[in-house]
Formats: C-alpha cells, sequence, structure tokens
C-alpha cells in the first residue's frame, strides 16, 4: 500500500525503472514507447542521454549547490550566455527559477514591479486566454484557464480578465480566412484594455502553441503579430510562455520566432534540462531589467534553488545538444513524417474532428459527430479509456478531457522526444490508431 499522495490517486501507475532513448521499462519488464517526452514535453532528449548524465555528474562533484545571491557559478554564467544568443530580439537577460509555473509567476512579478519602479503604479491588471495553462500555483491557475484545476481556488485566486483563445477549428466563421479570423481574435485584446482601462493594465500572457488545457493548438498566421501591435500601442508587456512549447518543439528553437513576434518576457521549464533536473526560466528585456536595477536594485522575487549548479549543467549539456548542428533540421523534419503519418492515419476517421499542430507537437480531437463537431458525452471517459488502451499496447501518450473557451472536448497530444526517429513516429502512431 503506498503512502504517496499522487495526484491522480485512481490512476493505475506502474513502477518505472529504466529509461533508454525512446523507451521506458516498468518493474515487471515492460516496454513502453515514449510518446509523450517523458509527460508534457519535458523529456526532449529522451532517456539516459549520456552527455547530460556526465555533466551531472561532473557538476555534483566540483560543487552540487551554492546560493546564487552570494555566489555565481561557471553553469549557471555559460548558460544564460548560450540562452541569451539566440534569443528572440530585445531578450538580453535571463532569470533562473526551479519550474515552469515559478518562471510565469516571476515574469508577472517582473512585470508588475517594473510598472512601480517607473512610476506607474496603476498599471496591475493582467489578461489571459480562455484557454491555457500557465501553473499550478495560484498566480498559474488564475492566469490560465483549465477549469477544472481552478474552480477551487478562484476564491482566493488574484483576479485576471480572460479573452477567447486562438482557436481556429472552433472558433473560425464560415467564410472567414485565417488572417481574418486570427485578426478578429486578437482585437478581443484591444477591446478587453478599453474596457479595463489602458492605464491599469499590466500584462497580457499566452502560450505561443497552447499545450497541456487545449491540445496542441497553434495560432493562425498573423495573430500574434496583431497582439504584439496592439501590446506597444497600449504599453501593455507581453509575456509568452513557452514552457511546453518552447525549445525546439514546434522545430524552431522558440515558437514565436515562425509568428515574427519577440515577447517582453519568455518562459521555459520542461525542455530547458530535458527532466534531467528540475529548473526553468524566465527571459527579460533590457528596458526592464535597467528599470529594475536601476531603481530599487533587486528583483523583489526568486527562489532558494534559482540557478542551481547542478540544474544549469545539466541543462548546459542540454541546451548544446538542442544547437548542434542538424538537430533542428531533424526536428522539422520528423514533425513533417507525424503530420503526415496523423493525417494518413485519422484524416478520414469518423470521430477525428481536426488535427493540428506544429513541429513535434500535434493534437488530434475526437468529436462523436464530424459535422456538427460534438464531442463524445464527458460521462463516457473516452479520453481516459484512450490513456489506458495506449499504455496497455506500451505507448505512453496523453489524452486528456477538457474545456476549451466553454467547449468540452476530447483531445490526445502526441509529442515524442525530438530524438524519434522516423520508425519509431510509425510505431507510435500505429499504437494510437489501435488505442483509438
Ligand atoms: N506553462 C505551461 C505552458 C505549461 O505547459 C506548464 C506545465 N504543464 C507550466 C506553465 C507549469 O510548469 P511546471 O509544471 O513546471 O510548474
Amino acid at each position: 500500500m503506498s503512502s504517496v499522495f499522487h495526484r491522480i490517486p485512481k490512476r493505475h501507475l506502474p513502477v518505472a525503472v529504466k529509461g533508454d532513448g525512446m523507451y521506458i521499462f516498468d518493474r515487471d519488464g515492460k516496454r513502453y514507447i515514449d510518446g509523450y517526452a517523458g509527460g508534457a514535453c519535458v523529456s526532449c532528449l529522451g532517456h539516459s542521454q549520456q552527455e547530460v548524465i556526465d555533466a551531472i555528474r561532473h557538476q555534483v562533484g566540483e560543487m552540487a549547490f551554492f546560493h546564487a545571491g552570494m555566489f555565481t557559478s561557471e553553469p549557471l554564467e555559460e548558460l544564460a550566455s548560450i540562452l541569451t544568443t539566440d534569443a528572440p530580439e530585445g531578450l538580453t537577460r535571463v532569470f533562473f527559477t526551479n519550474s515552469g509555473s515559478e518562471a510565469v509567476e516571476t515574469a508577472i512579478m517582473m512585470a508588475r514591479q517594473y510598472f512601480v519602479e517607473v512610476g506607474d503604479p496603476r498599471r496591475k491588471k493582467v489578461i489571459g486566454r480562455r484557454s491555457s495553462y500557465h501553473g499550478a500555483g495560484l498566480t498559474g491557475l488564475s492566469v490560465g484557464y483549465q477549469v477544472a484545476r481552478r474552480t477551487p481556488f478562484e476564491d482566493i485566486s488574484p483576479s485576471v480578465f480572460h479573452i477567447s483563445p486562438c482557436y481556429e477549428y472552433r472558433g473560425r466563421l464560415e467564410g472567414e480566412t485565417p488572417e481574418q479570423y486570427g485578426l478578429r481574435t486578437a482585437n478581443e485584446l484591444e477591446q478587453a484594455i478599453l474596457g479595463l482601462g489602458p492605464e491599469s493594465v499590466m500584462a497580457f500572457v499566452a502560450e505561443t502553441v497552447t499545450g497541456t488545457t487545449s491540445g496542441a493548438t497553434p495560432p493562425v498566421p498573423g495573430y500574434f503579430k496583431r497582439i504584439r501591435d496592439i501590446c506597444d500601442k497600449y504599453g501593455v508587456l507581453l509575456i509568452l510562455d513557452e514552457v511546453f512549447c518552447g525549445l525546439g518543439r514546434t522545430g524552431t528553437l522558440h515558437a514565436c520566432e515562425q509568428d515574427g513576434v519577440a515577447p517582453d518576457f519568455l518562459t521555459f521549464a520542461k525542455g530547458i534540462a530535458a527532466g534531467y533536473q528540475p529548473i526553468g526560466a524566465t527571459m527579460v528585456n533590457q528596458k526592464i531589467y535597467d528599470a529594475i536595477v536601476g531603481g530599487s536594485g533587486t528583483f523583489k522575487g526568486g527562489y532558494t534553488y534559482s540557478g542551481h549548479a547542478t540544474a544549469c549543467a545539466a541543462a548546459v549539456a542540454v541546451q548544446k545538444i538542442l544547437r548542434a548542428p542538424g538537430f533542428l533540421d531533424h526536428v522539422k523534419a520528423t514533425g513533417n513524417v507525424l503530420a503526415a503519418q496523423l493525417k494518413d492515419r485519422f484524416a478520414q476517421h469518423p470521430h477525428v474532428g481536426d488535427i493540428r499542430g506544429r513541429g513535434m507537437l500535434m493534437t488530434l480531437e475526437l468529436v462523436e459527430n464530424r459535422e456538427t463537431k460534438a464531442p463524445f458525452p464527458a460521462a463516457l471517459g473516452l479520453s481516459s479509456k484512450i490513456y489506458q488502451s495506449a499504455q496497455a499496447k506500451g505507448l505512453i501518450t496523453h489524452a486528456q478531457s477538457g474545456t476549451v473557451d466553454g467547449h468540452v472536448g476530447d483531445h490526445v497530444v502526441i509529442c515524442p522526444p525530438l530524438i524519434a526517429a522516423q520508425e519509431n513516429i510509425e510505431t507510435i502512431t500505429s499504437l494510437l490508431s489501435e488505442a483509438i
């Protein structure tokens, strides 16, 4: 009998004992192919990556940890230098956290401190979207919109205004082009800012490509350009959360590169150290850094383990692999194979309403009726059945029932480790097809 308080206590959890490349093995010797990168896009390099293991061993042997408020360290400096060298324009500084939730919370706290430092303390309101996930703490839950998780805590959470997500499958009207839909949806931000009072709005937070809540949902072309213009027009800071979709997952280093925008803050976690160590990061533009450092002098947030030397050493090794010649080309090519195979297997499936995503982050949205897009009744527990069936067949995938912008639906997210070979993609999509 386990005394662990598991997050989903009723789910049967096999005991994982070994990872190797694309595979995980349980205590009974059963092998699972990893279609979910260690869970939620974390293990982007697969399992038991020797260069990362060696980097961690070396760092632990030299100096595992010292509080980064007292000493900086070589891995901490090197990681910051790697991340800022090829960051979106203007993001010249990076602050380290332990997780994605903390990275988003740090961006929000820095945004607030920025406006206090520059003498504009009325700006404190945050706008999010009715789709995203931004973390498990009160800040993340209130900015995000994972209904089931945020509801019990709404009364004690900061209040946040939400606009529609960019969710083409259900949002685009008949006769509207994707570009027109993108502009119409983005314009909701302007209406929200005007409604709340531009002088009171501090930041807009969005996932560039949504991950957990609504399946992988990429924006339509032009959407984020319009969002950036609106933020600039009203002096609102743009926080892009790439905890799920960043660092190579979509085929470019940063997902927002493909949308042609640079945010004021960019958050990472998961793939930054590929699951070998917990670490997150908040990238910040120079204007915000200067206002805080030139004002009161210190950022008022931060965590004991911010800039943990061993976590940074693991992340340096991971980030060097992601940037090795040919790596992102491999991700793009494998992402194309994944999209093509999903289309081959599911485009005619009577219960697959939408196949969408970007790079190695894809989703199937399941519906009872393709014509009306009506979802299956929640009581059927379809997602959970698919999850279990896939697991029994030796495939780890993510099937989840959730509410996106008021629509209940079943989504299957497929995001294997970025090292996946073409034959791994064939195995994953074939097992998924059997499970569905
Ligand atoms: N933002 C996004 C987009 C995420 O997907 C997640 C985790 N699923 C988080 C923030 C929170 O990250 P963590 O669980 O590391 O706190």
